[in-house]
């Protein structure tokens, strides 16, 4: 009899471009994966009965009773193809299931998409592209403004958020950067807060979303905002609270927005809901908005992030079944208490 050893992934909210990076990583057939379109929830959990690991992204939920339920099917590994893991409950996976993630695919498709959303709002490239297709050559309406000369402040200067002040300056404009834990030797001007709000013409945020930032946009920090500021969200949607967006530029003191992240971004994005009725009032409005560009989480959607987040997810399920060890483990110990005693040497539990 011939026993197939092969790990056993359950792969979840699979789309196409997922499917075919995963199955060229996997060419040899290490592994043995079901994609399944759905998202893991706890509605879904049962389909994960009888595999070794979970491959899940950013809208899956990954909370105290998916985990319980994972954890009781035998599950090992919960395998994520993302960096973020804000719909990860880690503290309740602790000791029950073990958690890794890509902590960096590519930080310039995120970067280069927040320039990419800033350079087309700002200089109406999405208005100038529709009339001209309808041969509509008018420039009444599409007047921009310099970035050169103007003040960006960054919020988040981890990896995606130093390519963008890089970016940023190589458009002479002056970068002002906050961090909760600023980088050392980085050159960079740290400001607090406040003065990012105060002095900045575009603020982009590449924080995590946590506790302390969920919401950290809302009707106060946009009241201390310079009029006309543009934002732009590659982060997570919740950075922002949407309804004080949506009145903040119908009072005109919001002067565009790029969203490629939106807070109830998990029943939408990534569908295509075109010939439907949109069901969230917010974001439909806010789609209406002609200062509001948004795209549906798509920062990270490059060839070359593609190809490392399945190399990256293959290769974190191999360590962790060959060696007993993951250098991506993630641990609310590492990331809360700060001292996990395991230091990475081998699995925090
Ligand atoms: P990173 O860990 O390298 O950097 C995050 C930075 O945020 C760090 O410097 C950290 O000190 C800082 N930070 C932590 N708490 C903070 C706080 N309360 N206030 C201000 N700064 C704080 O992460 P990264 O790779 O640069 O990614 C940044 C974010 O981008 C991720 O958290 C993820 O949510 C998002 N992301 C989005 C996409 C996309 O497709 N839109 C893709 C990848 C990552």
């Amino acid at each position: 009899m011939v026993v197939d050893m092969k790990t056993k992934i359950a792969f979840f909210d699979a789309k196409e471009y997922d499917i075919a990076s995963f199955e060229k990583a996997n060419s040899n057939g290490e592994y043995d994966i079901k994609f399944y379109e759905t998202k893991l929830s706890e509605d879904t959990a049962d389909l994960a009965k009888g595999y070794d690991v979970v491959c899940v992204f950013v809208n899956d939920t990954v909370n105290a009773a998916v985990i319980d339920k994972l954890a009781n099917y035998n599950v090992k590994l919960v395998a994520l193809r993302c960096a973020g893991y804000n719909n990860v409950d880690i503290e309740h996976a602790f000791g029950k299931i073990h958690v890794v993630r890509v902590p960096a695919y590519s930080p310039y498709a995120v970067a280069e998409h927040a320039m990419a959303l800033l350079l087309t709002s700002i200089r109406r490239i999405h208005k100038a592209y529709i009339r001209t297709r309808d041969h509509n050559f008018s420039l009444n309406g599409l007047t921009g403004f310099d970035l050169h000369g103007k003040t960006v402040g960054v919020v988040g200067t981890g990896k995606i958020g130093r390519i963008f002040t890089d970016i940023c300056k190589g458009f002479r404009m002056n970068v002002l950067a906050y961090d909760k834990f600023p980088a050392k030797d980085s050159g960079l001007n740290y400001v607090n807060l406040d003065e990012i709000w105060e002095r900045s013409d575009i603020i982009s945020f590449h924080c995590p979303l946590t506790e302390e930032t969920k919401h950290m946009v809302n009707p106060d920090t946009i009241a201390k905002m310079k009029k006309g500021v543009v934002l732009i969200n590659t982060s997570r949607g919740a950075l922002i609270d949407s309804e004080a967006l949506l009145e903040g530029i119908k009072d005109r003191q919001v002067g565009a927005a790029c969203l490629d992240v939106y807070e109830e971004e998990s029943d939408v994005f990534f569908h295509d809901y075109s010939g439907h009725i949109i069901a969230d009032d917010t974001l439909a409005r806010l789609i209406s908005m002609p200062n509001v560009i948004v795209t549906s989480h798509q920062a990270f959607l490059t060839q070359e992030a593609l190809t490392n987040i399945a190399d990256t997810t293959l290769s974190n399920i191999r360590q962790y079944f060959a060696d007993g060890r993951c250098d991506n483990e993630l641990c609310y110990k590492c990331e809360k208490v700060g001292k996990c005693p395991q230091e990475h040497k081998k699995l925090c539990f």
